[in-house]
């Protein structure tokens, strides 16, 4: 079997024949959440994307050490303001780590629910406050960063000298440097594209640690080299994030890394695309939003029913990672259509009669299967493939194909590993009845309790809804209608 896996660079903007840097292994490093909210629909599109990636790793026997880190301090929205977990610690009148516990607990859930794996560690900025203090020594010592008032900032334009600020990105740093807004005096940066190492700690600053330059938290930026060096090695295999983290944070990231150690810290540079809802970019302010539960509880006003985590994950699979994706109502209903059938399929496929010839080439699509993965990840193209698995099943099933018995058995393996394994689905084939069975009482009921609110018998109304609520079905009536959480 033809297994020559290609990933698409950002660094070098090719499709590269992937060559872990020692055979068999692989290091990745994904650039996990800042926990001071909940976490945004889209980021969960972002890490099931590294989560399938991480599982075709796996499946292909690669060993693979995935390091996802949490940032729990030194998140600042830029570099004259103060972090988001210290922010928000004073709005909710909580210990920062009090924070930090509240939503790594919600984003460990969330994931959960969605059928992520755990990564192989999950270190955080607190963790390795040590290390960043080196670190930023490493990088002073190299002369590649000045001290000022206790802060410490990395030299854009000294680095520019001998090395590329803007290698990712494709910035061009003169560009840089005419597009950054003027300092406003109040910073003490020598230049507008400098970047902070360390920040000294206003005095109402509750995160903070002493260094040699001042009592201060790190910059955003420098936990990430910190980590993926420290477990991962000066050079590993893959890093990944969003595509909004290339500037300035995967930039920097770089800089850093070759400040410290005089060589790229990254082979392949890999980005997820945004996540859309209805054909808008999502914002709490203008209330274009989901929250990754609301899909599956279905508590949002513009679904109009629940959805499974593995139908909002079948849906996000169905899109190239590196692709833009749009969310709604209406692409949820269809994607619930298609997981079904292949979960149908599935189940058909255990009873389905062998003969002593296949009229179907099984070996060939095996092949098919891996040549879509194998081709930078590409799940649309692997799922097209699944489906027609699915065609082949239900015309043998019909009698208008024949399987033998060992076609039959490569074709449940591949097909079993391809749709669990790898795209992370969850078998719901035999589950799946009974749920939409209690849909349909709960929808039943809904009914006649409407009614009974039309002839005005209210002492009945009310029962309907106390206890679906002693079951745990709470009813939720708006000018739409009622619906319904389990
Ligand atoms: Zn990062």
């Amino acid at each position: 079997m033809n297994q020559a896996l290609k990933i698409q660079n950002t660094l070098t903007g090719k499709k590269e024949l992937f060559k872990p840097l020692t055979k068999g292994f692989v290091g990745m490093y994904v650039c996990g959440p800042t926990v001071y909210s909940n976490v945004h629909v889209g980021n969960v599109r972002t890490f099931m994307s590294f989560d399938m990636i991480y599982r075709y790793l796996l499946h292909l026997g690669y060993k693979v050490r995935y390091v996802r880190n949490i940032t729990d301090a030194g998140h600042l929205t830029d570099d004259d303001s103060e972090d988001k977990i210290s922010t928000k610690a004073r709005l909710e009148k909580l210990e920062p780590m009090e924070i930090v516990q509240k939503y790594t607990v919600d984003f460990h859930e969330i994931l959960k629910q969605y059928n992520l794996l755990p990564p192989s560690i999950e270190p955080t900025a607190t963790g390795h406050i040590v290390e960043q203090i080196e670190a930023v020594q490493q990088i002073l010592d190299a002369g590649l960063a000045y001290e000022v008032n206790g802060s410490v900032y990395f030299d854009v334009l000294k680095y520019s000298e001998t090395k590329n600020y803007g290698i990712l990105s494709k910035r061009i740093i003169e560009d840089a440097i005419e597009n950054t807004r003027a300092l406003d005096g109040q910073s003490d940066k020598k230049n507008p594209q400098d970047f902070a190492l360390w920040k000294r700690a206003e005095p109402e600053h509750i995160q903070r640690w002493s260094s040699p330059w001042s009592d201060g938290f790190p910059g955003w930026h420098l936990e990430c080299t910190v980590m993926s060096t420290k477990y991962l090695g000066a050079q590993f295999d893959i890093h990944g994030g969003g595509m909004d983290l290339k500037f300035p944070h995967h930039e920097c990231e770089i800089a850093q890394a070759e400040a410290c150690n005089n060589h790229a810290p990254v082979k392949y540079w890999m980005h997820t695309n945004m996540l859309n809802l209805n054909g808008k970019k999502m914002s709490k302010s203008t209330g274009n939003s989901i929250l990754p539960e609301e899909i599956y509880n279905g508590n949002n006003k513009i679904l109009s029913k629940a959805f499974s985590p593995s139908v909002t994950r079948f849906f996000m699979m169905q899109a190239h990672y590196s692709s833009v994706l749009d969310l709604s109502n209406d692409a949820l209903l269809a994607a619930e259509k298609g997981f079904n059938r292949l979960m149908e399929a599935i189940k058909t496929l255990e009873s389905i009669q062998t003969a002593n010839q296949s009229s179907v080439n099984i070996e060939a699509w095996k092949q098919k299967c891996y040549d879509a993965m194998n081709d930078d990840f590409n799940t649309p193209i692997l799922i097209a493939h699944l489906f027609e698995a699915v065609k082949f099943i239900n015309l043998i099933n019909d009698k208008k194909e024949s399987i033998s018995t060992d076609d039959k058995m490569l074709l449940k393996e591949t097909l079993e590993a391809f749709t669990f394994d790898v795209l992370g689905l969850k078998n719901t084939s035999n589950s799946n009845d009974n749920s939409d069975k209690l849909n349909g009482v709960v929808e039943l009921l809904i009914q006649l309790r409407k009614e009974a609110k039309e002839n005005k018998n209210y002492a009945l109304s009310d029962e309907i809804r106390d206890k679906l609520l002693e079951k745990g079905i709470q009813l939720k009536d708006s000018r739409e209608g009622t619906t319904f959480t389990l």
